[in-house]
């Protein structure tokens, strides 16, 4: 415990490492097209089987020649060599060459062994069959080696990396066509609340739409996994019992958002100490103080507080990676950076906060950070209008306008 942990809080690192050490990989092993494994998560290393580029080539159109022939060439002294063929890509030169000899060839055609360089066209002259330089190339000119990206046996991926856009063309030259990759994780999310309506009816005095199943499930939009919407479920100990039961059998992940807390119409936890284990954590984080993790009869289960950024900012920083173990991924630490709070914060010592703001960088190319005002819990419009999480230590006290705080930008999930 450091000295400004307040007791009966568990610090967000302790409560994240918890989970990495109980929960493991729960997806199995499925193979898919290239062209579908975007976004999936790699259940092996691939080592390449190719050397890429696979032959010598040429980096320009141009003429390939051998670079001895054209070592006293010179503006003042001109030398010409004969072109006796050509490399096309896809088409090799195919005959015998000469010393005093050259091929035409283009971007990306093979060069035959016994030349070591390549001229562009646009620094010769060319009559006929008379090709004439007035530059001495280095050798190995606007060549491309066998294997110089990447060569056969070489470790391209690994194992746990979830695949990007930039990834697929690298798998697409390598030549694989499927790939061992592991299945989506399966989550269920339902909102709990008698005061929740759904879009679409009218509100009646003292309810509001639940708006908590559309961040949560945005979310988990982009990080690749199926959702299994229950809706919203009444604060009724029976309702909250049966869809907690039907969730469990049908998802890897069950995510609640409200009734965690301890008001009299939080069911959730009644319920779940009957049908799992279920640790109900006081996180000394602002917002998100109430969460609770544990496991039911097949699935892990996330309750996530009602207040809707606290619901989010939970989500972000508890569920996701939490849910990037089970679902096989390699767990990465989030982005952040020092940037100058260029206004005042107010923050009381105990918690790590994760307000909302913008960064930007000024004239100077100082990375610098700006609040949204109002960082009350229930007020969503401070995450849709930043950029960014300002991560305020747990023993922090209030910022001054010019002090050094740490940014944690918006990941792709967010933007
Ligand atoms: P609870 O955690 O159930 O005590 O809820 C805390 C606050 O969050 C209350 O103001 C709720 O009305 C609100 N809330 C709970 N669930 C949702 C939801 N799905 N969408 C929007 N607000 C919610
Ligand atoms: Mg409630």
């Amino acid at each position: 415990m450091s000295s400004c942990d307040v007791p009966g809080l568990m610090p967000l690192a302790d409560a994240i490492k918890k989970m990495q050490d109980t929960l493991c990989n729960v997806c199995e092993v499925i193979t898919l097209p290239l062209s579908s494994a975007l976004g999936y998560t790699l259940s092996q290393d691939i080592i390449s089987q190719q050397n890429v580029p696979p032959f010598n080539n040429s980096a320009m159109d141009g003429y390939a020649l051998h670079c001895d022939d054209l070592i006293d060439c010179s503006v003042m002294q001109p030398i010409s060599l004969i072109e006796v063929g050509k490399s096309f890509a896809g088409a090799p030169f195919e005959g015998s060459i000469q010393r005093g000899q050259c091929i035409r060839i283009m971007t990306g055609a093979m060069i035959p062994d016994a030349l070591n360089c390549v001229v562009m066209q646009e620094q010769v002259t060319v009559d006929g069959e008379t090709i004439t330089f007035v530059n001495a190339p280095k050798l190995h000119n606007n060549l491309r080696f066998t294997g110089e990206d990447i060569s056969v046996g070489q470790t391209v991926l690994s194992k746990g990396h979830k695949l990007t856009p930039r990834d697929i063309p690298l798998l697409a030259s390598l030549g694989f066509s499927e790939l061992p990759v592991y299945r989506q994780l399966k989550v269920a999310v339902m909102s709990s609340g008698d005061e929740l309506r759904p879009l679409g009816s009218k509100l009646e005095q003292g309810e509001i739409y639940d708006s908590n199943r559309y961040s949560i499930i945005g979310l988990l939009s982009r990080i690749n996994v199926e959702v299994i919407d229950f809706g919203i479920i009444k604060d009724d100990y029976s309702e909250i019992k049966a869809a907690l039961i039907k969730a469990d059998q049908q998802a890897d992940v069950v995510i609640t958002s409200g009734g965690v807390s301890v008001g009299d119409a939080d069911f959730i936890k009644q319920v779940l100490n009957e049908i799992g284990e279920i640790g109900f954590w006081k996180l000394a984080i602002k917002p998100g103080k109430p969460f609770a993790f544990g496991k039911l009869q097949n699935s892990v289960f996330f309750g996530l507080p009602g207040n809707p950024v606290s619901a989010i900012v939970t989500l972000y920083q508890l569920a996701v990676p939490a849910m990037a173990k089970m679902s096989g991924e390699a767990v990465k630490a989030p982005l952040r950076l020092n940037a100058v709070c260029i206004d005042t914060l107010r923050k009381a010592p105990g918690r790590t906060d994760f307000q909302r703001g913008n960064y930007s960088v000024n004239e100077q190319g100082q990375l610098i950070v700006t609040t949204t005002g109002n960082q009350g819990s229930g007020v969503f419009s401070s995450m849709s209008q930043s950029n960014c999480f300002i991560v305020l230590e747990q023993d922090r006290g209030n910022i001054a306008k010019g002090e050094t705080v740490e940014i944690e930008p918006y990941s792709q999930l967010m933007d």
